[in-house]
This record gives structure tokens, sequence and C-alpha cells, in this order.
């Protein structure tokens, strides 16, 4: 890259927003041009392990056959985590349509570079930038030390930690309340001991945990299921962690040494740590407006992130913002316009689109899942019911009082859980 050089779009992070975004605008025919700061392309991303595949199946014909898939999930597990205790929903399904695997970031967002880079975009990594140009009020290009890239139009796709966007007064700082720091491990397994352990057989396995290893922290465990590797993760809100009530790294140490995933993992080889951000805000901390004269804003720069307790989900709205943002750029540009009305119709294509849906559809579960008895009392009630009703003495229990009695002793009361059971309805 040498300053001057002019293109028609310059993307600003290589993450599945960004890379997104130039692959449908390389196929336009526009000259695009991404810059990431990472000294390669898929080094500064962390995720922990599932993507679901709509977009790619509707928009990337072909990928099945070229992209890192590890394992297709097939199997769902969801556990509570108490003190010597665990309580495991499992679904899994018998054949039927493939809709979501696991994979390793870096690997895939490699391929998609490639995608990229076959249709004429430009991929650049190690490349810091540091500002926005504009000038006249439009965003006419960016800067990286000393070098200056310009364009007729910016797309500002550089992940949760938007410090661009803050930079420029384009968004507000978050509070520590709706952002969460997500830390995961990597751990090597031989295939054939997933394979075995996790009753899945050669298909995928995701694993999401509340309870006991991150008490008294709003947030939940992940753990995926890859070819020969597992990733294992926590998601914690950084209020809580501020406060000094749990630190991140003993939290995820207590979550492998929990007897349920110590059966599983416990004899694996941790490979690798890492550390990021990630949007708990749902709809309250998406930006109104995601665009501007000259640039628009793509994936979790914009806040487009499904954190619903069951679920965390960004790649695929990150993919899914990026082509819009390509559709509403070129819209704009065969209108010969790049003013902020010209590329408005981002706004309405995202609003028609799923990312948008998913956002509207879910914006009650932050505040539901903010309640801390969630990860605590509840955790406690229902191992306690459980083991009340499983205890092995010679008096068989009624279900209906071993609830009401783990209830009572877990200090939640009838009103209060009615009163959850009814918000969770509405809101995960
Ligand atoms: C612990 C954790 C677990 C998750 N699990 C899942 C999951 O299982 N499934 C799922 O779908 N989603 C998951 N997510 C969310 C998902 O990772 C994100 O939603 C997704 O990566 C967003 O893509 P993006 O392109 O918007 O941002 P990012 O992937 O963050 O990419 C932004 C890119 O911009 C680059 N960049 C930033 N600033 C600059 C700059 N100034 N100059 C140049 N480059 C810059 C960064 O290096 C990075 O490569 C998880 C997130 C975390 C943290």
């Amino acid at each position: 890259m040498s300053s001057g050089e002019k293109f028609d779009v310059v993307v600003v992070g290589a993450g599945p927003a960004g890379l997104s975004a130039a692959y449908f605008l390389a196929k336009k025919g526009f000259s695009v041009v991404v810059l990431e700061r990472g000294m390669e392309v898929g080094a500064k991303n962390v995720f922990g392990g599932r993507i679901y595949s709509h977009v790619l199946d509707e928009h990337f014909p072909g990928w099945r056959d070229e992209a890192p898939v590890e394992r297709w999930v097939r199997r769902e597990r969801f556990s509570v985590l108490c003190k010597g205790a665990s309580a495991t929903i499992d679904y899994s399904r018998d054949g039927g349509p493939r809709g979501s695997f696991t994979a390793f970031l870096g690997q895939f967002l490699r391929w998609l570079s490639s995608r990229v880079e076959a249709e004429g975009g430009l991929v650049v990594s190690g490349v810091r930038v540091d500002a926005i140009d504009f000038s006249d009020g439009y965003a006419s290009g960016v800067r990286a030390g000393a070098d200056s890239v310009a364009a007729d139009y910016v797309v500002i796709a550089e992940g949760a930690n938007s410090l661009l966007l803050e930079r420029h007064g384009l968004r507000r700082k978050p509070s520590t309340s709706e952002m969460a720091l997500g830390v995961k491990e990597v751990i090597r397994l031989s295939e054939g001991a997933i394979d075995t352990r996790f009753g899945a057989g050669s298909e995928g396995v995701a694993h999401l945990f509340i309870g006991h290893p991150i008490r008294g922290v709003v947030g939940g465990g992940f753990l995926y299921t890859m070819r020969e590797h597992v990733t294992l993760g926590l998601v914690m809100r950084l209020s809580d962690l501020s406060e000094g009530a749990a630190v991140a790294k003993d939290a995820i140490e207590d979550l492998r040494a929990t007897p349920v995933i110590r059966d599983l993992v416990g004899d694996g080889i941790p490979v690798e740590y890492s550390a990021h951000l990630v949007w708990e805000g749902g709809r309250e901390t998406v930006m109104e407006e995601p665009f501007g004269n000259g640039y628009v804003v793509a994936g979790d720069a914009a806040g487009f992130l499904l954190n619903t307790g069951f679920t965390i989900r960004g790649v695929d709205m990150a993919m899914e913002s990026g082509r819009l943002a390509a559709e509403a750029i070129a819209g704009a540009h065969e209108a010969g316009s790049r003013s902020r009305e010209g590329l408005s119709r981002y706004r309405a294509l995202l609003e028609d689109s799923f990312v948008l849906r998913n956002m509207r559809r879910f914006s009650r579960a932050p505040r539901f899942l903010s309640r801390r008895r969630l990860y605590a009392e509840y955790a406690d009630a229902i191992c306690g019911a459980l083991g009340d009703l499983y205890s092995e003495g010679a008096e068989a229990k009624r279900a209906c009082a071993s609830v009401t009695a783990a209830a009572k002793s877990s200090g939640i009361s009838i009103p209060t859980a009615l009163a959850d059971i009814w918000e969770a309805c509405r809101s995960i």
C-alpha cells in the first residue's frame, strides 16, 4: 500500500463484516482495499466456534466444498453447574439439514479473504488505521501512520472495540454493563476421544453453561467440538469484572475443573488462550444511524450481535450487514451520491433483514439475563430439586414437593419465580 492511492472503497477491518462487504463490492466491480491491523488475516479475531451457515448458503456458491469446516453441529447441550452436581438438557437431531458448523475463525477468515481476492479485491494486513479522513464533512479515506488511502466510501468494520468510531464522535463509548469480556481456551484432544466422549460421533457439539464457576457474575460458558480440538470459554459482564467479582482467567480454570467438563477435556492440552470484548447491550447498543456522509458501519462495530443466553451469534449477522453495506454503497454510487441520505437505504435494508429482526426480537434479553439469581439461586434450585428427586433413600419423593422445597431453600419466592418465568418467555 502506498500513500496517495485512490480506491472506490476502503474497508477498515478484515473480520467477517469487512471481508463480506469487500467480497460483494468487488463482485460488483468496485475497486476495494481491506486494511487489517493484525499481522495476518484472522490473527486478532476471537469467537467461540459456531457459525450459522445460511448467509453462506445463499450467497457463496460452492462454499461447502471449500471453507474450513471443523464439524457440523448435531447436538446441543445446556448445563446448569452447581457445586458437586450438574443438570444438563441434551438435544440431538438425526439427519435433516445442516445449518451450523464449528470452525476456527482465523482459518475461516483466511478462506473468506481468498474469495475477496478472487473477485479482484485487495486485502492488506499489518496496517492499523489511525483515523478516518474527512473533507467537507464527507469521509474521503483513511490514515495509517504516515500513509493515507483515499476512497469514495469508507466501510468501518473494526469490531466491538470501536475506537475509530469513538475517536470521531460517531458512537458513544459503551458502559461496562453494556460490554462483556469473552475468554477462550483451545484444548487439543484426539479426534477419537472427541468422537466417543461427546456422543455425537464425527458430528459437532455445542454446549452452553451457567452456574457455579461464574457465581455472582453475569455471564455464561461455552464449549464447541472441533475435529481435534475443543474450545472452552466464558463471557462475563465487564462491570462485574471491574468490581473485582471474578478474574477471567481463574474463572475459566474453575470451569475446566468442574467435573462435567473435566471428564470431557481434563486430559486435553490447552494450546491457545485469547480474550476479546463482546457486546451485552442488545438492541440498545445498536447504532441508530450506522451510516453518514461517505461511510457505513457494519458488524460488531455497529452493535449487531445476538447474545440470548442460549446462543451467542455475531458472525452471520456481521456477514449479512457487510453484504447490505455493499448493496447500500452500490445504490448510492449508481445515484451519484456519497451523502448520508444517499446511503440511508442501508437502514431500510437492515430493517428488512434477519439482522435487525433478531435484534428486535431479543431486545429484552440483556435486561432479563442481567438478573443475578439466574446464575446462582436458580442453579442451586434446579440442582437441589433434582438431587432431592433422585435421592436414594427409602422414601420416594413427589416432583412438585422437591421443586418447591429447593426453591424455598435457595431463597426464591413463588411470585418471583412466576415473574421470572413470564419475563423469560417475553425475552429469550
Ligand atoms: C468469546 C466470544 C465468543 C463468540 N462466539 C461466537 C460464536 O460462537 N458464533 C458467532 O457467530 N459469534 C460469536 N462471537 C461474536 C463474533 O466473534 C463477532 O460477532 C464477529 O467476529 C464480528 O465480526 P466483525 O467483522 O464485526 O468484527 P471482528 O471479528 O472483531 O473483526 C474486526 C477486525 O477489524 C480489525 N481492526 C480493528 N480496528 C482496526 C484498525 N484501526 N485498523 C485496521 N484493522 C482494525 C480487527 O483486527 C479485526 O480483525 C463471539 C465473540 C466472542 C468475543
